[in-house]
This record gives C-alpha cells, structure tokens and sequence, in this order.
C-alpha cells in the first residue's frame, strides 16, 4: 500500500514537471512577440517621427533585373547623344572647312555654340582658342580640324576633372547619397537608376523616399527598388523627409548595404521653408554619418533657367556633382560645359532617356565623340582651294 502511494506520488510530480516543460517556451514566445512590438507603440524621438518601419526587406529575391555594368554605358548610348546633337558638330565643322575663315565664320562658330547653350565665356574661350591654332598650325584638312574641334571641346569639358562617386561602404558605415532638385527635373528616376547603376556595379542599395510631399514619389522608387532588389524605406504621405532619411540611414546600417540613396521633394524650390526643409534633411541624416555626396539633377531642356534654379540648391547644400538629365531630348549638349562653369560642380551622370539603363557616368571623351559625329561626317573641301 506504501508502496503504491510513493508511486502515484511520482507519477503525479512528473505529470506536473511534462506540464511545465511543455508551458514555458509558450510563455517566452508570447514573451519575445511583446518585446519585439513593444518599440513600435513608443514614441520614436522627435527628429524621428515616421511610423516604425517593418523588421524585414520585403523585397522579392527571384526574378530581379541583372543590369549590365557601367563600364562604357556612355559609349553604348552614344547613338542616343549623336542623334540630337550631331547636328552641332557638323555645322561647326562646315563652317571652320570653309576656304576663308573671317570674322563673320567664326562669328558664326560661337552663334552656334551659343546656340547649344554653351555659355558665352565658354564659347568665347574656345572660338580664340580655335582661332590660334588654326593660324599658327595653318591646319585645313577636314581631319586636321576635327582633331582640332574635339581637343578644344574636350579642354572645355574638362578630362582631368575628378567625375568619381562615393557609393562603397567606409568606415564601418554605408556611403550615403543626397538626391536632390526641383521636381519635374528626373530625381525619383534617377534614384531609381542609380540604384540600377550601383547594383550592376556590384553594390547593395537601399532607397529612402524622403520625397513625401508627392503622393505618387515613393510608389515609384519602390518600383525601381523592388526590380534590382533594393529596399525602399518610406514614411506616411506628408510626413517630415528628415525623419524619413534618417530611417533609411539607420535601417541601411543595420542592414549593412553599400550605399544608402536618398531621394528629397523638390517643390517650391523658391520658397524658403523647402529650402529650410533641404537643410534639416541633410542635418538630420548626419547626426549619425556624413553624407558622401549630394547630386543635383538638372533637366537640359531647361537650359539656363536650370543653372538658375541649380544656384539656389547650392546656397543650401554643398553639392558635389550635377547629374544632367534629358540630354536625348535636346541638341543643348553645350548645358554640359555651361553648368560646370558657372557652378564649379562637375557633372557626374547623364540621363539619356526614360529606358532603367539610360543613366550613363559621364565620360567626356565618349561625350564630345557623340558632339562631333563619326569622323566621315564631312566630306573634304574641293581639291585645290586650300
Ligand atoms: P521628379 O519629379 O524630379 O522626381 O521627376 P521624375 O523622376 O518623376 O521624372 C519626370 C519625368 O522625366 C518622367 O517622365 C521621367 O521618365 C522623365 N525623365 C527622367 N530622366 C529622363 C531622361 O534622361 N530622358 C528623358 N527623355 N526623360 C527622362
């Protein structure tokens, strides 16, 4: 009888130790749920206002696009360049193939570049360089004077300018870019091909949409993320951009990607509150890393108008290149060497088109080539008038 209630005794103790056993990872799951979602009800700190974002990327991992490589992207789309603009080489050489060269040629050499909207210094400057070489060289040939053109065109260009991106993770942080401009210009696209362009380049991306003032923005730098697999971090319509970016800064930390692109609303680029808006962004993102460049994007079409509109930007940000968009749409090439003038900013990009690979690091030899056109483009003056 004793010896069946020590029995019963220890089944009852080890139907009390099964119970439990099973019981406590229950209780610690229900236990991390809470712990995960509990930051999401607190208040985020106040430069920090956006909703929480989700734990995870959700971005789809199969069937993402694999674009080519950057490498000579520029040469590939020369094609897109020499269709709008060729026509600014061949008059230029037609007229310096002309048997006298006076001064109403080479009034009309830098109408023409003028026209281009080279800017005047700039097409001064290279109507007297031309005009010294021509004399003392005594060169004719058509040959002759292309090799002359491109070199002159190339000096106002600039070879030696340094047209480099900060797009590699450093200092144990991701490189972190600043798009910034006035809508309409290309920014959300250029993000998004940008994005495109890192990715072919080997990097990890991820995109903030600190664009919150334009309903359609973030939709659309989501779309662009999601084919190359870059994540989109973004805030509610109308919420406060700093906060947005410093989310995305924060969350391309953590997640350990290459380079962070940040794209900014670019309304109103005349009202001081934008502007004001511009700066806390960029003050924002660097309370915790500094921003490694900032790239204004400037439609061509608008021609001077746009160097305008590029002063007020640079009064608020350093910025460190000029990425010049729609180039395929106008025969201004010359907007190239203006912009560079006037705002002592290199420019680093070109869009040339609305295609996801029309986006092209700027090369200034493969540019001038698309100016002037395939060396055979001019036929010779006629035999004996040289
Ligand atoms: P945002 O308001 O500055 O962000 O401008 P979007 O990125 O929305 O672009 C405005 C329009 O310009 C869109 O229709 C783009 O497809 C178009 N666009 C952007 N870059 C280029 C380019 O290099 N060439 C051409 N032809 N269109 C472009």
């Amino acid at each position: 009888m004793e010896v069946l209630f020590i029995v019963l005794a220890i089944v009852v103790i080890a139907l009390f130790a099964i119970a439990g056993l099973v019981a406590a990872p229950v209780r610690r799951r229900r236990a991390r749920i809470r712990t995960t979602t509990a930051p999401r009800l607190a208040t985020p700190p106040p430069e920090v206002s956006s909703p929480p974002l989700p734990a995870e990327a959700v971005v789809p991992t199969s069937g993402l696009d694999v674009p080519d490589p950057t490498a000579g992207r520029l040469i590939r789309l020369r094609g897109r360049l020499a269709r709008s603009h060729n026509a600014l080489g061949r008059s230029l050489l037609t007229v310096l193939s002309r048997d006298h060269l006076d001064e109403e040629a080479w009034q009309e050499i830098e109408d023409t570049l003028l026209t281009a909207d080279m800017g005047v210094n700039a097409a001064g400057e290279l109507v007297s360089a031309l005009k010294d070489r021509v004399r003392v060289l005594g060169v004719r040939t058509p040959a002759q004077l292309r090799t002359l053109l491109r070199d002159e065109l190339l000096a106002q260009v600039g070879t030696s300018t340094d047209r480099g991106l900060v797009t590699a993770a450093h200092d144990g942080h991701p490189a972190i870019i600043l798009v910034v401009g006035v809508n309409g210009t290309g920014k959300t696209t250029t993000c998004g091909k940008l994005a495109r362009v890192l990715v072919a380049d080997g990097r990890t991306v991820l995109l903030g949409a600190a664009d919150t003032f334009r309903a359609a923005a973030a939709d659309q730098l989501q779309t662009w993320g999601d084919r190359v697999g870059a994540h989109t971090v973004r805030g509610p319509e109308g919420g406060d951009p700093a906060s947005v970016a410093f989310d995305a800064v924060q969350r391309g930390n953590v997640q350990g990607v290459d380079t962070v692109v940040i794209d900014t609303a670019g309304r109103l680029h005349t009202k001081t509150g934008l502007m004001d808006q511009l700066g806390k962004v960029k003050r924002v993102v660097e309370k915790q890393f500094p921003v490694d460049e900032t790239l204004l994007v400037l439609d061509a079409t608008t021609g001077q108008n746009g160097v305008i509109q590029a002063r007020v930007f640079t009064e608020v940000v350093k910025v460190t290149g000029i990425v010049l968009t729609k180039l395929d749409g106008t025969a201004k090439g010359g907007i190239v060497v203006s912009v560079q003038q006037a705002l002592g900013i290199p420019v680093k990009l070109i869009g040339l088109g609305e295609g996801p690979d029309d986006l092209a690091p700027f090369d200034a030899e493969a540019f001038v080539d698309a100016l002037l056109g395939e060396p055979t483009a001019i036929s010779p003056p006629p035999a004996g008038t040289r």
